[in-house]
């Protein structure tokens, strides 16, 4: 049995080059056996890649039918109630989600990331219409939606420009959980009572800000950042 000179992976006895680093086997003592069948297959079988537009296409005609279908069964059961809006809506968000980001080509990400949102805050719309909540969709579920849309677009976009480090990315992923939270409790705050009066959300804050604070001074110190990059294979 051999191994590899330059990086020290064992090698078949048929191989006449290593199949790692391509460095060619010189064992004096046990020539290459050119004989005996490779292990690994010499034929390359490659599948066809699918088309985009038909995946697309597939996706839009499971979701279409789902919709219409419902929508013909609730003018027959419980024709009282929209609930056909819950699985259309449902259908209409899968859409949004689904099929442009795999039709628009290179769909910046943080237009995907907006439709997406868009997607969800037109499923909540649905939900309140049948449900009679104009009012807690206007005064609380949208701009929840829109508060998590916004954090999640900044995010995006903070993240674009400093994608380099995980430290980095950590750091800010616990921040904006923090502010994230901070938020939420502010508009619920303000739809239940009229007031805002930060309590478990402010302590979520604390702990966020006790977590970046050390991962900002690891980020600064050189010796640090090395020390943790070794220590959890960053
Ligand atoms: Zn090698």
């Amino acid at each position: 049995m051999s191994y590899c000179v330059h990086c020290g992976v064992e090698l078949d006895p048929t191989a006449s080059f290593c199949p790692l680093c391509h460095t060619p086997v010189a064992d004096p003592r046990q020539p290459v056996d050119t004989d005996s069948p490779k292990p690994f297959p010499t034929r390359r079988g490659e599948v066809a890649p699918v088309s985009k537009v038909e995946v697309g296409l597939l996706i839009t005609a499971m979701l279409a039918s789902v919709a219409v279908c419902c929508g013909v069964l609730n003018l027959f059961l419980h024709a009282g109630r929209a609930w056909s809006l819950y699985v259309i809506g449902a259908a209409a968000m899968l859409w949004l989600w689904l099929v442009p980001p795999l039709l628009a080509r290179g769909m910046h990400l943080l237009l995907r990331l907006a439709v997406g949102i868009g997607a969800v805050l037109l499923y909540v719309y649905l939900i309140s219409v049948d449900l009679d909540g104009r009012t807690w969709f206007l005064g609380l579920a949208a701009p929840l939606i829109l508060w998590g849309g916004a954090v999640l677009l900044v995010l995006g976009l903070v993240l674009l420009v400093y994608h380099r480090s995980p430290i980095t990315t950590l750091t800010i992923l616990i921040g904006s959980v923090g502010i994230f939270l901070l938020g939420v409790e502010l508009l619920v705050d303000r739809w239940l009572f009229h007031t805002w009066a930060p309590g478990w959300s402010l302590v979520v804050l604390v702990v966020c800000v006790g977590m970046v604070i050390p991962l900002i001074i690891i980020r600064r110190v050189p010796s640090l950042r090395e020390e943790v990059r070794r220590r959890f294979h960053l």
